[in-house]
C-alpha cells in the first residue's frame, strides 16, 4: 500500500483493483442511468486516466453492461457490485465507483453532475449543486 494509490474491491472480493493518483475528479452523479444501474439515489465517481486503473484480481469475473451506446458499466459477475464506467463521451477515462474503494482517494467529492435529473426524494442533508 502506498499513499500514491488506493485499492478497492467488489462485495465478494473476487474483483480487486487499484487506482493510482492523481484522480481527475470526484463527483456525485445524479443521472437516471447511474441511478438505475446502481439502485441508488446517486453514484459517486472518482475519475482517472484509464492507464492509472488496473484490475489486479478477478478480471475473469468482470462482466459488462452497455447502458447506452458506447458506454460500458463493469461489475462483478458473481456478486453484482458495480465498479467501473467507461464511455466514448469521456475517452481515455475510467470512472471508479467511490463506494468500492477500500482506501481513501486523493480528494473529496467536489460537485454534483446531472443535478437536473436528481430524485425528488433526496434527504435534506444532501448538499446543493455547486
Ligand atoms: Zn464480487
Ligand atoms: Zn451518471
Amino acid at each position: 500500500m502506498s499513499a500514491g494509490e488506493a485499492r478497492g474491491s467488489c462485495h465478494c472480493g473476487a474483483v480487486r483493483f487499484v487506482a493510482r493518483f492523481p484522480s481527475r475528479f470526484v463527483a456525485h452523479c445524479h443521472c437516471a442511468s447511474c441511478r438505475r444501474a446502481h439502485g441508488a439515489a446517486f453514484v459517486t465517481w472518482a475519475g482517472f486516466p484509464s492507464a492509472q486503473v488496473d484490475v489486479v484480481e478477478g478480471r475473469d469475473a468482470l462482466a459488462a453492461h452497455e447502458s447506452s451506446a458506447g458506454t460500458r458499466r463493469l461489475f462483478c459477475g458473481r456478486c453484482g457490485t458495480k465498479l467501473l464506467f467507461m464511455s466514448e463521451r469521456w475517452p481515455g477515462e475510467t470512472h471508479v465507483a467511490l463506494a468500492a474503494f477500500d482506501e481513501p482517494v486523493d480528494r473529496p467529492p467536489t460537485g454534483h453532475v446531472f443535478w437536473d435529473e436528481h430524485v425528488p426524494w433526496l434527504p435534506p442533508l444532501a448538499a446543493p449543486p455547486e
